[in-house]
């Protein structure tokens, strides 16, 4: 037996070559900053009357695990993006947030035939505003998140960059049903939640057994190709030491690892279905 995962896109969010690569290198004796630039790379461009047109746009998914006994779903997605342009704006920063009509979760899983409702077990990977911006639509689902992550949603340092205090709300509106975890946690028989940390305090990925074998749900411990093919790290990093033992770890226990920021995805599972 073995699960299927649905990669449910729920927006995009823009990015830069500073937070897709850490350090951004301009020049390196090694690599070649093509080689290293996120797919789909492209500058942000200024008119002269201050307006711009975006630069990389990201896509923000969310996973649907398929196949055991509960359905499960790993992260929650990306909230309102005026709320959210708003709040990031007052943090200095201003990237765009969009989401099409198609993106919106409840009909996404509409598609899929379920209602919020129907979800029993939401996975959140870390406390990221990315991560958790539709949590009060699954009303009756028991969320599991790393007990590490909570003091950084609660009163975050001013210098940790994505934890926004005006969201607490995103906590609070189902901290009822809130199960704080310390370390791995099996969710089902083919589903095992593994902190990693690296990228965040509390961060998981999930490790899955699906009929390609071992699939790594990687979340932000990698967002894109350039990070897991050059072992490279992405810009937002809270613990070196700790990426660099997963990564490590996670390839020598994953047959296939899915990036969460990079729509290059697309062109390697177009259906988004992960082992049908
Ligand atoms: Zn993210």
């Amino acid at each position: 037996m073995s699960v299927k995962i649905h990669c449910i896109l729920t927006g995009s969010l823009e990015s830069s070559y500073s937070t897709s690569v850490y350090g951004a290198p301009e020049r390196h004796p090694l690599v070649k900053k093509t080689d290293l630039l996120p797919y789909g790379y492209k500058e942000r461009v200024y008119a002269e009357d201050g307006s711009f047109a975006p630069g990389l746009m990201v896509p923000v998914p969310v996973w649907l695990i398929e196949g055991e006994d509960q359905t499960i779903l790993i992260d929650t997605g990306l909230g309102d993006c005026d709320e959210i342009m708003s709040m990031q704006n007052r943090y200095g920063i201003d990237y765009i947030a969009t989401k099409s009509r198609e993106e919106e979760i409840v009909g996404a899983l509409a598609r899929k035939g379920l209602k919020p409702e129907d979800i029993d077990v939401v996975a959140l990977t870390h406390l990221h505003f990315d991560h958790i911006g539709n949590n009060e639509l699954f009303s009756k689902a028991r969320f599991i998140v790393q007990k590490d992550e909570v003091p950084f949603l609660v009163n975050p340092p001013p210098f940790a960059t994505f934890y926004y205090r005006e969201w607490q709300t995103k906590l609070t509106a189902i901290s009822d049903r809130l199960e704080m975890i310390d370390g791995n946690y099996r969710i089902g028989k083919n589903l095992e939640l593994i902190k990693v940390g690296g990228h965040a305090a509390g961060q998981m990925v999930v490790m899955a057994r699906t009929s390609l074998g071992q699939v790594c749900i990687a979340s932000d411990f990698y967002y894109n190709y350039t990070n897991i093919d050059r072992s490279w790290p992405m810009g937002p990093l809270w613990n070196v030491q700790q990426w660099i033992d997963n990564d490590r770890w996670i390839k020598a226990n994953a047959d296939i690892i899915l990036p969460n920021h990079d729509y290059a995805l697309l062109n390697r599972y177009p259906s988004l279905v992960i082992g049908e």
